[in-house]
């Protein structure tokens, strides 16, 4: 069966950025494109990969704008972006995420991304000396409060922003301090990405930057209690974007969040010159398929190329497929099995995976049935409020009578007995 293409990441400024982060993977992408020394993308691209996406019967559709820094393209192709969402849209939902690390925003970008409702994603690692620990400006002074200027702006513009906060060696010692901190600003909607890096120096090494499996496990547990001890009358008042995903599979729902799904390939990037790649973590030669202007995305996303690399999670090493966490954890991403040098098949943060899920495990558990308590209150609710509704228009249901909600029971032992 062929996919449908539901959200898409675009990167309009390729890998160049404003800043220069310590950890920063995407940088050393400008090596992909030797040809200019400056990676902006035209309109023609735009509009191409715009009308492809839009082109689909889908009710809705999610664009990521990523980078490098997306916002190096100035405020005029986003609303040239909208314009053109807007020319090729067919009456469907599409979303827009920005994911920035927020030096260019100014109360006009605010008042456009909060007329737009874009969603915007933040690069911050936490507090100022969390932050400033490795992003830096250009100058390789701190950014701290130059990000801290910029969310303070989005949010009094009323802009949804989540924090994305990189968890490395030195972030990984103040779970507590991060999250209150988040919490203090007005970021109630968080992410946290572990990092894990090969040292460009010597490639038998991880870079000193990236955080220990062990001290990520702790992180998350504490996290984790923090997150939980905030709930409200049995509903979360802040947001952590693995716990949303975790708590998705115990529910029995498909998580939003591709590393815990048993496969990957399930959307695109488009980089800057219209080239496709199959995932933001795999911008390489080998995983190329294609191109905008020459070639169809949704073809692409079912191309033998992108099912080859989506199947690649799926193999997993004996220790995964015997793991009691197997279901939950499907065995992470893949960039963390192959970002670890002393790559094992697995998944470099597996004992943090296993810590949390241990610790975790059962208060998910309850949670989820108490979701599933909740929603089938709602359920009857409903069924009621219609059956009532129907009752004011038709003859009266005799106790006896067959229950109209099709159940084959007797009205007062179904819907008439509630
Ligand atoms: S490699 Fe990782 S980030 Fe990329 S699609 Fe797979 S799970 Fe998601
Ligand atoms: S916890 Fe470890 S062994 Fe278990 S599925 Fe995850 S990565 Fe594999």
């Amino acid at each position: 069966m062929q996919k449908h293409l539901d959200s898409i990441l675009i990167k309009p400024a390729g890998p160049d950025c404003n800043m220069n982060c310590t950890y920063c993977f995407y940088l050393k992408k400008s090596e992909l494109f030797p040809e200019t020394k400056v990676h902006r993308m035209t309109e023609e691209v735009l509009e191409e990969v715009i009308r492809q996406f839009l082109a689909q019967p889908l009710r809705e559709l999610s664009f990521s704008w990523q980078g490098g820094e997306p916002t190096l393209m100035g405020l005029p192709f986003f609303q040239k972006a909208v314009e053109l969402q807007q020319k090729h849209g067919s009456g469907q939902v599409v979303g827009n995420g920005l994911q920035t690390n927020g030096l260019l925003i100014d109360k006009q970008w605010a008042e456009f991304l909060n007329t737009y409702k874009f969603l915007i994603g933040l690069s911050l690692d936490g507090p100022e000396h969390v932050q400033n620990k490795y992003r830096y400006l250009r100058n390789r002074k701190g950014s701290w409060s130059r990000v801290t200027d910029s969310a303070k702006i989005l949010l009094d513009e009323g802009v949804a922003v989540n924090a994305l906060s990189v968890v490395n060696d030195y972030s990984v010692r103040f779970p507590e301090e991060i999250y209150e901190y988040f919490k203090g600003i007005g970021l109630e909607y968080m992410q946290f990405i572990p990092c894990v890096e090969t040292d460009p120096k010597d490639s038998s090494k991880l870079a000193p930057f990236s955080v220990a499996a062990d001290a990520y496990g702790s992180f998350l547990c504490r996290l984790f209690d923090l997150w939980l001890a905030d709930f409200k009358e049995g509903k979360p008042t802040t947001s952590i974007r693995f716990f949303d995903s975790v708590f998705y599979i115990y529910a029995g729902l498909p998580p939003p969040e591709c590393t815990l799904l048993e496969e990957c390939g399930n959307y695109v990037v488009v980089e800057h010159n219209g080239d496709v790649y199959s995932c933001d973590f795999f911008v390489e030669d080998l995983w190329r398929l294609g191109s905008v202007l020459s070639g169809n995305l949704v073809e692409m996303l079912n191309s033998k190329r992108q099912k080859s690399f989506g199947e690649k999670k799926k193999t997993l090493s004996k220790d995964c497929m015997d793991c009691q966490w197997l279901i939950q954890c499907r065995g992470g991403c893949i960039k963390d099995r192959i970002g670890d040098p002393q790559d094992r098949h697995l998944s470099h943060f597996c004992s943090a995976y296993k810590m949390f899920f241990q610790h975790a495990d059962s208060r998910l558990q309850k949670l989820a049935s108490d979701w599933k308590k909740e929603q089938a209150r709602e359920y009857q609710a409903r069924q009621q409020e219609s059956l009532k509704e129907r009752a004011g228009t038709q003859k009266k249901i005799g106790r006896n009578d067959p229950c109209p909600c099709g159940s084959g029971l007797k009205y007062k032992k179904c819907c008439g007995g509630i």
